[in-house]
């Protein structure tokens, strides 16, 4: 069960935070209500505006785009300016075809998992509010063993307790309205956090705990820090596409999960070795710019963060393309969390990583100059 309230811990104990008690019991709490808050791609705006509520008191402007990614500014009038970016959105389904009989088959929202989708509880959100249904599953007892079914966007369908397709759009349903999965949050042996859409909403926590850590240590940057929750990423890379051209940075460090590749049926051979626990992964790639993944690197060791490495092959697949590859070229990096499950409702990360990267972001931002000229030949 949720937490309903949690006492605020006061600025001047939060200073002192070390690895161990980082995350403060009112940061913690923000945590929980917005991983748990759905963000369908497309319809973040919920997500957005308790992101935003949370990040006020830490920076000096906000904005908004038109689809929705928010923006939140440090020294906004300051001609050299820094992003760290991190995307908002969650996948989901869509209402796609209501049978005679009130059955509901769907389309995916992003990558959305047919393979997990039985026997799950979801949420319908309509302009009358949530409508509950489950992913219903022909009973063990009927199938045939030797043709056991496999979950398909051909197969599975939503029930909401409705007898016709009438009695379903009474309740609000109609062709195009989003699904979610309702599970929410929880924590397994104190340290791995688990839920949905923790790809990549642990990423809009983690920058904004950088910019909470900034205020409260009272750091003076002497460039404009350009926090950006993105919309659309998972339906390849949308909203930062958007914002890199509103705007125009200097550089850009990008946090999104990584797949862990320590548990059962995962391939080192073809993902890499990952663990969770293992500290923040930095990526190596033609989208990375090698100076800026250097400073990183350097922060990492000076400040005794341990980190893990992985190569990409021709895209990180996040954010950072598309940073990297807009508004005329960007230079970007990639401070990836590792997590297990990707894109199932059991998403989990470790504590120690998540505060890791966060330590890694905010000592990146710190050390960083205004005016640094990242080209590779000057
Ligand atoms: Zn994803």
């Amino acid at each position: 069960m949720a937490k309903k309230s949690t006492p605020k811990k006061s600025p001047a104990k939060a200073t002192k935070a070390t690895a161990k008690n980082l995350l403060t019991n009112n940061s913690l709490a923000f945590m929980e209500r917005y991983l748990n808050n759905a963000a369908p791609t497309g319809f973040e705006s919920s997500g957005q505006k308790i992101w935003l509520d949370y990040m006020k008191p830490f920076v000096d402007d906000h904005f908004v785009d038109p689809y929705g990614t928010a923006v939140a500014v440090i020294n906004p009038t300051a001609k050299y300016k820094v992003v760290i970016e991190a995307h908002a959105d969650e996948i989901s389904w869509f209402v796609h075809y209501i049978t005679k009989e009130g059955f509901i088959y769907v389309r995916r929202n992003g990558g959305s998992d047919h393979m997990i989708a039985p026997s799950k509880r979801v949420n319908i959100h309509t302009d009358k509010g949530i409508v509950r249904a489950v992913f219903g599953w022909p009973a063990i007892h009927v199938r045939k063993p030797e043709a056991d079914p496999k979950p398909s966007l051909e197969n599975i369908f939503l029930d909401c307790g409705c007898e016709s397709k009438e009695e379903v759009e009474k309740l609000g349903v109609h062709v195009g309205c989003v699904v979610t999965f309702e599970d929410e949050f929880m924590v397994l042996n104190k340290k791995h956090y688990v839920g949905r859409a923790l790809d990549n909403r642990m990423g809009g926590f983690m920058i904004a705990e950088v910019a909470r850590l900034l205020k409260e240590n009272k750091v003076k940057l002497p460039f404009g820090l350009y926090v950006t929750n993105s919309v659309q990423e998972e339906v390849g890379l949308r909203g930062a596409e958007m914002i890199v051209e509103r705007i125009r940075p200097d550089l850009a460090i990008v946090t999104d999960v990584t797949h862990d590749t320590q548990t059962p049926m995962m391939n080192k051979i073809q993902s890499g070795d990952v663990a969770c626990g293992k500290g923040p992964v930095l990526s190596y790639g033609p989208a990375v710019h090698n100076n800026l993944l250097r400073h990183i690197v350097n922060t990492a060791e000076k400040e005794k963060i341990a980190f893990q490495r992985a190569a990409v092959s021709r895209a990180t697949g996040t954010d950072t393309d598309a940073f990297a590859y807009g508004a005329a070229g960007v230079p970007s990096a990639l401070i990836s969390l590792p997590l297990r499950y990707m894109h199932t409702t059991v998403e989990s990360v470790h504590r120690e990583d998540v505060e890791n990267v966060i330590r890694l972001i905010y000592a990146s931002v710190k050390a960083l100059r205004s005016g640094q000229d990242m080209r590779y030949i000057k």
